[in-house]
């Protein structure tokens, strides 16, 4: 290991844990960059294939199981793959700087597991359910049968919050953001 901090931020989709990452990538002092993962499902949006995921097919995905290439790799929903590549790894911490991961509480307690000292694992819980599914629709990125499997799934992933260092529940954005920085802040600088 070549020295940073793997910071993973883990959540059902929907309960804002991405805008958090984007916010903690933005304050300079965290020395943070983004682990882009791969993925087999279509971009979404405005998704840019490098910055928010590499886009791959699900035989490509399946290749880079074959031969070892993930540090870990989940079928999060049905076909669709995510997976983060030991090569991702190596090309931040050879920048010397600390890891962010955005994925899902499978993958963040795995490589919580794999790296137990260096791993600060937050789980970012919604307010809600009900507020998950208001948030989910407001996107208007998903079909509607998609948004019920994001759904289903969370109940399940709410189950492992316990599981995670600190759970940091997004009722009011703002206090989420700084609650999350001084979590992340507190972490780096220790033993640093
Ligand atoms: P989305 O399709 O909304 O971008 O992501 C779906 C879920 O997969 C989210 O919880 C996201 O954090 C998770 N995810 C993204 N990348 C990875 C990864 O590399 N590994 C794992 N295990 N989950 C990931």
């Amino acid at each position: 290991m070549a020295g940073g901090k793997l910071i993973v931020f883990s959540a059902p989709s929907g309960s804002g844990k991405t805008t958090i990452v984007q916010y903690l990538l933005k304050q300079e002092e965290l020395n943070l960059d983004f682990s882009v993962s791969c993925t087999s499902r279509e971009p979404r949006g405005e998704e840019i294939h490098g910055t928010d995921y590499y886009f791959i097919s699900l035989k490509e995905f399946k290749q880079h199981i074959k031969n070892h290439d993930f540090l870990e790799w989940e079928e999060v929903y049905r076909d669709n793959f995510y997976g983060t590549l030991n090569s991702e790894i190596e090309r931040i911490w050879a920048k010397g700087k600390n890891i962010i991961f955005d994925i899902d509480v499978v993958g963040g307690l795995r490589i919580k597991k794999k790296y137990p000292k260096e791993t600060l694992a937050v789980f970012v819980k919604p307010p809600s359910v009900d507020e998950l599914k208001i948030r989910l629709k407001k996107r208007k990125t998903e079909s509607e049968e998609k948004i019920n499997m994001r759904i289903a799934k969370a109940s399940v992933e709410l189950a492992t919050a316990p599981q995670f260092d600190f759970v940091i529940e997004n009722k009011v954005l703002e206090t989420a953001l700084k609650e999350s920085k001084d979590l992340v802040l507190k972490f780096i600088k220790k033993d640093a």
